[in-house]
C-alpha cells in the first residue's frame, strides 16, 4: 500500500462566549475551503452561516434553530463541512488551530494543547475573564470531537512577549504587580505579527532589517512598535482597554478617573468597567462607534462627530510619535483592520503634519480602495506608509501548520486571493 499523503488542511476556530467563527484552509496554497460563523449559542434561536469555497462560486448556507452549547455548535459546523466533503473526520485535516486571547508571560509561541496547557489557560482567566473561558470551551469541545488530532493554541499575546521589561512593566509596587500578574501583555498579536511580516515583504526587505509601526485600527485598536520582526512595545496593556481611542473603549485614561467615579458618582467597579469598555471611545463621545458614520456626520458639519474624530486622530499621532522615538529609525507605518484598511480620511489625518518625521501620503494612492497590501506614500518619503489587510485566520493556520508539520512557511504565508 502506498503511504497516504500528509494532511494539509487546518481548521481555525475562534470561540467567543456565544459565538464560534471558523475557517478551513489548505496549507499547500493557503486557499480557504470554507468559512462560517455560529452566533447566539445558548440563546433561543442560534444561527449558523456557512460558506463553501470549493466550487467555482462561493455557496452560502444558513441554518436557524437553537444550538445549546459549543459542542453542538462544533457538531453543526462539522456537518456543514461534511456536506462539502470537508468533514472534521477527514484524514486530510492536519490540525485545529485555536485563537486564545491570553497566554500570559508563559506562552510565547503556538503550543500543542494537552491537559497541562488547558490548565494554564484556565489559570489565566482572572486576567482575561471575557475571552479565555470561551477559548477554552472551544479547545475542550474540539479535543473531545477529535482526540487524535493535534490541537494548537495560538495566543494573541504571544507576539508581545518579546517586549523588554521597560515597556511591559507598569511603574507600580513591584511585589503587588507580580503577585497579581499585573503587567502589559498587549493583544492583537497575531495581527501585528502577520502585518509586520507582510510589510517587510512589501518593502522587499528581510523582516530582520525592518522597523515598523503597525496601527491595527478596528473596533478594538492597538499600535505596535516592531524592531526586526520582534515587538518592542504595544499600546494595549493588562487588558485591551489601554492605548488608542477605540469604538467603545476609552483607551488611555488617568486611573484616578476610576476612583473619582467610584467615590463621587456612586458607581461600582463593575459600572466603571462597563462605562470604559462598552460606552466610551467613539461611541461615548458622539453616539456612533462606526468610523463610516463618524466620517459621514463630520462631512455634514456634525460637531460631536468632528470632536470624536479629532480625539481619535490626536491619540493616534501621539503613538506614532512615541513609537518613532522607541524605535529610533522607522521604515514604515502600516495601517490595518477595518478602519485602517478602509478609512482614507483617518490615514490622511493621522499622517498630516508629520513631514518632519519623514512621513507623507500620496493622496491618489491613499484614495485607492483595494484589498491587497500597498504603499500609499510618495517615493521621496523617508518613511513608507502602507496599508496591509490583516488576516488573523491565515496567521493562526500558518503557525499551527508550522508546528504540526515542522514546515515553517511564514515567509510565504501571504493570503491566496479568495
Ligand atoms: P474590525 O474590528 O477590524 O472588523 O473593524 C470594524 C470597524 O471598521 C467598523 O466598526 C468600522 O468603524 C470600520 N470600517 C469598516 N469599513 C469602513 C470604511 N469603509 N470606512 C471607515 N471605517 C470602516
Amino acid at each position: 500500500m502506498p503511504d497516504s499523503p500528509a494532511p494539509t488542511r487546518v481548521l481555525v476556530l475562534n470561540s467567543g462566549s456565544s459565538s464560534l467563527k471558523y475557517q478551513l484552509l489548505d496549507m499547500r496554497d493557503h486557499r480557504r475551503l470554507a468559512q462560517g460563523l455560529v452566533e447566539r449559542i445558548g440563546e433561543r434561536t442560534s444561527t449558523l452561516s456557512h460558506t463553501s469555497l470549493v466550487g467555482t462560486e462561493p455557496a452560502k448556507r444558513e441554518r436557524e434553530g437553537r444550538i445549546a452549547d459549543h459542542e453542538e455548535a462544533l457538531n453543526a459546523v462539522s456537518e456543514e463541512l461534511s456536506a462539502d466533503g470537508l468533514g472534521t473526520d477527514s484524514p486530510e485535516l492536519a490540525a485545529v488551530g485555536h485563537r486564545v486571547v491570553h497566554g500570559g508571560k508563559l506562552f510565547s509561541r503556538p503550543t500543542l494543547v494537552d491537559d497541562a496547557v488547558e490548565r494554564e489557560i484556565e489559570r489565566l482567566i482572572p486576567v482575561a475573564p471575557l475571552h479565555n473561558p470561551a477559548n477554552l470551551t472551544g479547545i475542550r469541545t474540539a479535543r473531545s470531537l477529535r482526540p487524535d488530532l493535534p490541537q494548537v493554541a495560538v495566543f494573541d499575546t504571544a507576539f508581545h512577549t518579546t517586549m523588554p521589561e521597560s515597556a511591559s512593566r507598569y511603574a507600580m509596587d513591584i511585589a503587588t504587580a507580580d503577585e497579581h500578574r499585573i503587567r502589559r501583555y498587549g493583544a492583537h498579536g497575531t495581527s501585528h505579527a502577520y502585518v509586520s511580516r507582510e510589510a517587510a515583504k512589501l518593502l522587499g526587505r528581510a523582516e530582520e532589517d525592518v522597523n515598523v509601526i503597525v496601527l491595527h485600527l478596528g473596533n478594538g485598536a492597538s499600535a505596535a512598535a516592531v524592531r526586526g520582526g520582534r515587538c518592542v512595545d504595544t499600546s494595549m496593556g493588562l487588558t485591551p482597554l489601554e492605548g488608542l481611542v477605540m469604538g467603545t473603549r476609552s483607551g488611555d485614561i488617568d486611573p484616578a478617573v476610576v476612583f473619582h467615579l467610584v467615590r463621587n458618582a456612586g458607581m461600582s467597579p463593575e459600572d466603571v468597567d462597563v462605562l470604559l469598555n462598552k460606552k466610551s471611545g467613539l461611541l461615548g463621545l458622539c453616539g456612533d462607534n462606526d468610523m463610516r458614520e463618524i466620517i459621514r456626520r463630520t462631512g455634514e458639519g456634525d460637531e460631536s462627530a468632528r470632536l470624536a474624530f479629532e480625539i481619535y486622530i490626536h491619540r493616534l499621532k501621539k503613538y506614532i510619535g512615541a513609537y518613532t522615538a522607541v524605535l529610533g529609525r522607522v521604515d514604515a507605518v502600516v495601517f490595518t483592520a477595518g478602519v485602517g484598511e478602509n478609512a482614507a480620511p483617518v490615514r490622511e489625518a493621522a499622517i498630516a503634519g508629520l513631514e518632519e518625521m519623514g512621513l507623507a501620503l500620496d493622496g491618489d494612492l491613499n484614495a485607492v480602495r483595494a484589498d491587497r497590501a500597498r504603499l500609499i506614500s510618495p517615493e521621496y518619503a523617508r518613511v513608507a506608509v502602507a496599508v496591509v489587510p490583516t488576516d488573523e485566520e491565515l496567521e493562526i493556520a500558518t503557525q499551527t501548520y508550522a508546528l504540526v508539520s515542522g514546515v515553517d512557511d511564514t515567509s510565504s504565508a501571504t493570503r491566496a486571493d479568495n
